[in-house]
């Protein structure tokens, strides 16, 4: 799917905090006037970007979150309370018609004649736009009030969000309004993914001013997943002979969301017998749909596991049982939840990763700028996103890390990740901390790290005037739920690429750049972001232990590789060097030899060999599962990169990090 809220959704921001949309909402007016372009004539005349930032830069963009920033309010803005009075169904469900009478009680100010109430319906995804024209048509609401002397005005003012203007004469405190939102036939279409509190934001214009301000406490209402629709299932790419390794077995509805009622007994088997698993488990209904067993690898090999339920048939991932290969920990460290633009709360991403997906490592990385709330301003909001990141980080089993993302509109986004438990959120809005220099200066003294992403297009390409620093970016996201930014010629490439914004053109300037994959997933699906999208993105993190300190020396080592969300083994060598490496100069009668390594989680299509900024050769595998080549590399000159990119039937496709030449 397309992520519509990239742009659309800046709307909604800045309408529920008020600087928009000046005017109070007309009867018969149709949509709202864009927040940019009622900005455009207080903007500067200037609008081109600066040299130094990206060409997509979207000056508007800040100028808009700066003067929300800055907003003078009135007292009764943001008054009052509401809460949800009925739904139907209970609870709702994901994709299904739905209905929710909400109230509104005005506070202590009351709301002036010509003031409003503004009922934002959750903006991140598919909830029907509020309207209330044609009773026969989604979205239906029905708008009333026993005060008397009041007369409601509703109209929708753009997607999702519904005006409500007081007329006749004040609403007194305590005086309420009564919102039923999908009253007609058809109901209101409830969002795509599951949610355990899909918010109903309100916001208030007490004065009439046409600034308003979000009530302290919206109401919210759980969504949960639809019926099972496909079986999934997940083994570590790694054990060693004797070790234990969980498998998880989820039953999923359509888009990946978990919490299907799905039962009854799933039928198990291994492809080499190298597992002592049993022949089948019991899936009951307050598993929802999610199953983890511990099973022991007890001989050296490769194997998948066969797990069938009804009529859903899943093959998991490829384990290789081995004492020596290197350990692969798979992971997804840019994604956001419903505390900025995304699905659902901290604790059910963080669940979500560890259970269903079976990642060894996860990071929420909410958007400082970019939500209902703006969690650069709001405390409580990061702690949240600290408490539960601290709650399910387990050493050896699961690691967390903390993160927030840096949206520059400027410069391009870069997700910020720290090593322990303390780090606070940098405010790309601010000027600051605007340009990449700035933040990583910002970050002096902190173990942490920054990753540029989607730095190829939309929304935002990367700014690669600024060298990443040393200190704090070993690498770059390539692929996620936006597609590829390795280079032109790769599979998927992100919407709007523009050349000399690929990693590969950062290659080419010469940064020493590893290669990592992530979801940025805004579904709640973690790890498995490639579910509802047509890509994904995973980083495979070469360490040993499930450990922070482990995770953080293989990150900053670059002894990392990336995914489209396929679940590929790979290992590149090069002479002594590995992935992320770097290996001196070779005389030129010694060529080192290359060697590569790849496992499928579906029959390998071909593998290319990437160098001096192009794609030099093309081996095909012929829809083998497993293959390795190798071959002596001639030529190799300082200031040389190489690196490999492996493509499966199924579109999965990984990029190992680059080796460079000293
Ligand atoms: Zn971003
Ligand atoms: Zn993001």
């Amino acid at each position: 799917m397309t992520p519509c809220w990239i742009r659309c959704n800046l709307i909604w921001l800045l309408a529920a905090l008020g600087c928009g949309e000046p005017a109070p909402p007309q009867p018969t007016a149709a949509a709202p006037q864009p927040e940019s372009e009622a900005a455009e004539s207080e903007a500067p005349a200037n609008r081109v970007p600066a040299a130094d930032m990206s060409p997509n830069a979207q000056l508007d963009v800040v100028e808009d979150l700066r003067r929300a920033a800055n907003l003078e309010l009135h007292p009764s803005d943001g008054g009052g309370r509401a809460w949800v009075e009925s739904s139907e169904p209970v609870p709702l469900q994901v994709g299904r018609p739905g209905r929710v009478t909400l109230v509104y009680e005005a506070g202590p100010d009351g709301i002036a004649a010509d003031g409003s109430v503004t009922l934002q319906v959750s903006p991140f995804w598919r909830w029907s736009t509020p309207q209330t024209q044609i009773p026969e048509l989604e979205g239906y609401t029905r708008v009333a009030t026993d005060a008397a002397g009041i007369e409601l005005h509703a109209e929708t003012l753009g997607e999702q969000m519904l005006g409500i203007r007081i007329e006749g004469r004040a609403l007194s405190a305590g005086e309420r309004i009564r919102i039923e939102y999908g009253a007609g036939p058809t109901g209101a279409h409830v969002d795509d993914f599951a949610d355990a509190a899909s918010r109903f934001w309100f916001a208030v214009d007490g004065d009439g001013d046409g600034r308003r301000k979000l009530i302290d406490a919206s109401p919210a209402l759980r969504v949960v997943a639809g019926p099972a629709a496909h079986l999934w299932a997940t083994l570590p790419s790694v054990a060693r002979p004797g070790e234990s390794v969980r498998l998880h077995l989820a039953a999923l509805d359509m888009l990946g969301n978990r919490g299907t009622r799905a039962t009854g007994s799933i039928a198990l088997s291994d492809e080499a017998g190298l597992l002592d698993l049993p022949a089948s488990v019991e899936l009951a209904p307050e598993d929802g749909g999610v199953l983890v067993i511990e099973v022991r690898a007890q001989a050296a090999g490769i194997t998948r596991v066969h797990a069938a339920l009804g009529e859903f048939r899943a093959t998991s991932n490829a384990l290789q049982v081995s004492a020596g290969v290197p350990r692969i920990l798979w992971g997804d460290v840019h994604g956001h939840s419903g505390l900025s633009d995304g699905t659902g709360v901290p604790d059910d991403y963080f669940a979500y990763a560890r259970d269903v997906a079976g990642l060894d490592l996860v990071a929420l990385t909410d958007h400082d700028h970019w939500g209902m709330r703006v969690l650069a301003d709001t405390p409580e909001l990061w702690e949240q996103i600290r408490a539960s990141t601290r709650r399910f980080h387990a050493p050896g089993r699961f690691v967390t890390l903390l993160g927030f993302e840096w949206t520059s509109w400027l410069y391009g986004h870069r997700h910020v990740l720290y090593a322990g438990d303390t780090g606070r959120v940098i405010d790309s809005v601010d000027p600051a901390t605007e340009t990449p220099t700035q933040l990583w200066n910002a970050l002096e003294g902190e173990a942490a790290l920054t990753f540029a992403h989607h730095t190829a297009g939309e929304p935002i390409a990367t700014a690669w005037q600024f060298a990443p620093d040393p200190r704090f970016e070993p690498l770059v996201e390539i692929v996620s739920v936006h597609g590829s930014s390795e280079a032109a010629d790769s599979p998927s490439t992100v919407v709007g690429a523009m050349p000399g914004h690929f990693a590969r053109d950062a290659l080419e300037r010469g940064y020493r750049l590893g290669f990592i994959g992530s979801g940025d997933s805004h579904d709640g699906h973690p790890g498995l972001a490639h579910l509802a999208s047509p890509s994904g993105g995973l980083a495979a993190v070469l360490a040993e232990e499930r450990t922070r300190e482990a995770v953080w020396e293989a990150l900053r080592a670059r002894r990392t590789y990336a995914t489209n969300g396929a679940r590929i083994i790979l290992r590149v060598g090069l002479g002594t060097a590995r992935m992320g490496e770097s290996l001196p100069a070779p005389p030129a009668d010694e060529p080192p030899d290359l060697f590569v390594q790849l496992i499928g989680s579906a029959p390998l299509q071909h593998v290319d060999l990437i160098r001096r900024g192009h794609a030099v050769e093309r081996v095909p595998l012929d829809e083998r599962w497993d293959a390795t080549l190798q071959k002596s590399v001639d030529g190799l000159a300082s200031g040389d990169w190489l690196y490999i990119r492996a493509e499966q039937i199924d579109r999965g496709a990984a990029w190992s990090s680059p080796i460079f030449i000293e």
